[in-house]
């Protein structure tokens, strides 16, 4: 019998923060008195996650565990959780205990009482942030609204509550690089939300660093706006006119008999335009690289091994259970080699 909550949390080199993590979210979740399970994503974590994972699990039936074979991403790691959850309600919670898991509760009741699909947790104080994340954010969802993507609520991350409804929607979705928090609200599927205060990372150091940030911003953009190849477009005529004018110049001079001797306005002109055409180019590259990807197809992630096939514990959803893989034995250890 399936659960009435999936709880999903991607994980990748959370050793440090798990212990404190399973300490808050057990009791809320038991708290609730509904049937649960957490699908936990380890997303090829090179650290003792695999093996706390595996520990938790022995005294704690309902945890989940799946690991990826290699680092996916936060994106991709969640993608596999909602893949794989069960429940008629999906929380999506980040490990680092930065989104409270009490609010859990709050979105369930929100959820219920108004009648909607998503409940989306709302940073309501991210005080707690550094002042970059925080400038960062903002600058993302202002650019990321201008540029069409209207519905993403501001300051809305990946910690919200989706049913059954939305999740299935989401997971029939073919785009590979998704952007959860972009995809969500674009479906239009009912909706509140849940404002809570972000906390610090209770332990740990973050694993989004900068060039993770990027890619997140560009997939977002991307996946969600042809406003970049319409700039190229207004580029690319800006340069036409500014062509036609310095060629009516450089004819009147000539007819004038006037010639200009300087090499500097033509070194400018030749970088001016290369580096026009260079941004068109790279922004062009983007969208063509997202189609090729979307034509090949590839999985954004390979899972290893899921708790829920192997026979070396309680088996929190109660399907047929299958022989230890030795896939099974080598998620026990922490992958060294990577
Ligand atoms: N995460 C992941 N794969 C990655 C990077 C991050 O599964 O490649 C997880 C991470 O373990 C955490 C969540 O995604 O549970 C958010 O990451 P983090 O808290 O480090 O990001 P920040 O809050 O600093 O933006
Ligand atoms: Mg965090």
């Amino acid at each position: 019998m399936s659960p009435v909550l999936s709880i999903v949390i991607p994980m990748f080199d959370e050793q440090d923060v798990l212990p404190t993590l399973v300490a808050r979210l057990r009791p809320v979740l038991q708290g609730l008195e509904l049937s649960y399970e957490v699908v936990a994503i380890d997303d090829g974590s090179r650290d003792a996650t695999p093996v706390l994972l595996q520990r938790y699990r022995r005294e704690w039936p309902e945890l989940r565990v799946v690991r990826l074979r290699a680092n996916a991403g936060h994106q991709a790691a969640i993608s596999a959780g909602l893949a794989m959850a069960a429940g008629d309600w999906v929380v999506t919670l980040d490990a680092d205990l930065q989104d409270p898991p009490e609010v859990i509760a709050q979105m369930v009741d929100a959820a219920l009482e108004h009648n909607v699909d998503v409940v989306y947790g709302v940073r309501t104080d991210r005080s707690s942030d550094s002042t970059f994340k925080r400038g960062s954010a903002r600058v993302f969802y202002a650019g990321i609204r201008a540029a069409g993507a209207k519905d993403a609520p501001t300051n809305a991350g990946d910690y919200r509550l989706m049913s059954r409804a939305t999740v299935d929607a989401v997971n029939a979705l073919p785009e590979a690089h998704r952007v959860l928090r972009l995809v969500v609200p674009s479906l239009g599927f009912p909706s509140t939300k849940v404002g809570y205060a972000r906390a610090e990372r209770a332990a740990g150091t973050s694993k989004y660093p900068l060039s993770k940030m990027i890619r997140l911003t560009l997939d977002g953009f991307t996946g969600f706006s042809l406003a970049p190849l319409r700039l190229a477009t207004w580029f690319g005529l800006g340069g036409f006119a500014a062509a036609m004018v310095l060629l009516a110049y450089a004819l009147i001079s000539k007819l004038a008999g006037f010639t200009v001797a300087g090499w500097t306005s033509t070194v400018a002109i030749v970088a001016g335009v290369g580096a026009i055409q260079l941004l068109c180019l790279g922004i062009l590259g983007e969208y063509v690289g997202r189609i090729y990807g979307t034509l090949q197809g590839r999985p954004t992630y390979y899972v290893a091994y899921d708790s829920v096939d192997s026979c070396s514990a309680p088996d929190p959803s109660g399907s047929a259970r299958l022989p230890l893989q030795p896939d099974d034995i080598s998620a026990e250890r922490p992958n060294q080699e990577r």
